[in-house]
């Protein structure tokens, strides 16, 4: 494997998992899924909602990628690739978890035009606490706050 390869499949992972992260959330946690996202559009009422089994299921692919390509000897390319979806992982949970919704204190402000749009489009998500009509179900991509606020206007 070219030096670089490694690297490049970890990068190319984290992006791609934006993707899959946003048909999840829309599609699945938004569809069959929303008896466990539910708790996640609810007050939370204790230190864990329903909804963080999300984030243990989808810590199993990552796991076994890190277990087929270490573990049994099937080469690095398969831990690079576990590696992007953990690194997915540890983004998101700093982002959705601790910057947006604030489940460790902490006095970070978003100042850059990229974050403020990022957490605006994530809080304009939680404007309606329903199953549907919601809108913005990226976490590292999000459209400009005027376009999703129409967008949820048109929802309505
Ligand atoms: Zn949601
Ligand atoms: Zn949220």
């Amino acid at each position: 494997m070219h030096h670089l390869a490694g690297p490049l499949l970890f990068l190319a992972t984290v992006a791609l998992m934006e993707g899959f992260a946003y048909g999840a959330h829309r599609w699945l946690m938004h569809g069959p899924g929303w008896f466990l996202h539910e708790s996640h559009h609810r007050p939370r009422t204790g230190m864990f909602e329903a909804n963080d089994l999300y984030a243990a299921i989808f810590a199993v692919p990552s796991i076994a990628l890190f277990w087929w390509g270490i573990g049994l000897g099937h080469g690095a390319s398969y831990a690079w690739i576990g590696g992007g979806i953990a690194a997915y992982g540890a983004i998101y949970f700093i982002f959705h978890d601790v910057i947006v919704h604030k489940r460790v204190s902490h006095h970070y402000v978003a100042r850059s035009a990229y974050m403020k749009r990022l957490v605006q489009g994530h809080r304009l998500h939680h404007a309606v606490e329903s199953k549907e009509g919601t809108v913005s179900f990226g976490f590292l991509y999000a459209p400009p706050a005027a376009k999703l606020k129409a967008r949820l206007k048109a929802e309505q």
